[in-house]
């Protein structure tokens, strides 16, 4: 790692340290050009697939759209910041099991969903609410009730659903 103050080529590592349960090594470090110290952090950059809109378009997947989606969701509610860069860690893990090179929209919709039902039951009936149609009140409903029988599963007639939210 170059030196960020003289440009020196050869920096020394004083001390490597895991933060964030091991998904960030921190290491501080010297230049012995000029002595100066900096840190750098090394994380783990997922090729994420393209997502294709109902329309047809294609674009790059972004963390940050989900993260507004599920922030507006969790108003309010009591979930920590780590709860929720939790939940789409596992988003965008379930996402690469599916696909690496392209997947649906409304699949990610569907995995946002899955998730969040999972972490907190308004954030989960909010997100649903704008998600989908609202022609689907009745149905939505009716769903909530099974709810308790069936937790953690999205039936699987709404799989593939279209939604009127763009990922
Ligand atoms: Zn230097």
């Amino acid at each position: 790692m170059k030196c960020p103050f003289c440009s020196a080529p050869d920096t020394k590592v004083l001390d490597s340290r895991n933060s964030d349960e091991g998904s960030v090594i921190r290491r501080r470090r010297k230049c012995e050009g000029c002595q100066k110290r900096f840190t750098t952090f090394e994380t783990v950059e997922l090729s994420m697939p393209m997502v294709i809109k109902r329309d047809g378009r294609r674009e790059a997947f972004k963390r940050e759209k989900i993260k507004g989606g599920i922030e507006k969701a969790c108003e309010k509610r009591p979930i920590s910041e780590v709860q929720k860069d939790r939940i789409i860690n596992n988003i965008e893990k379930a996402i690469l099991d599916i696909s690496d090179k392209e997947i649906q929209t409304q699949d990610v919709g569907n995995l946002v969903m899955m998730y969040l039902r999972h972490l907190d039951p308004v954030a989960y009936i909010r997100f649903a609410a704008v998600y989908r149609k609202f022609q689907d009140v009745e149905e939505f409903v009716n769903e909530l009730k099974h709810d308790e029988h069936n937790q953690f599963k999205i039936p699987p007639q709404h799989l593939g659903k279209e939604d009127n939210r763009e990922y």
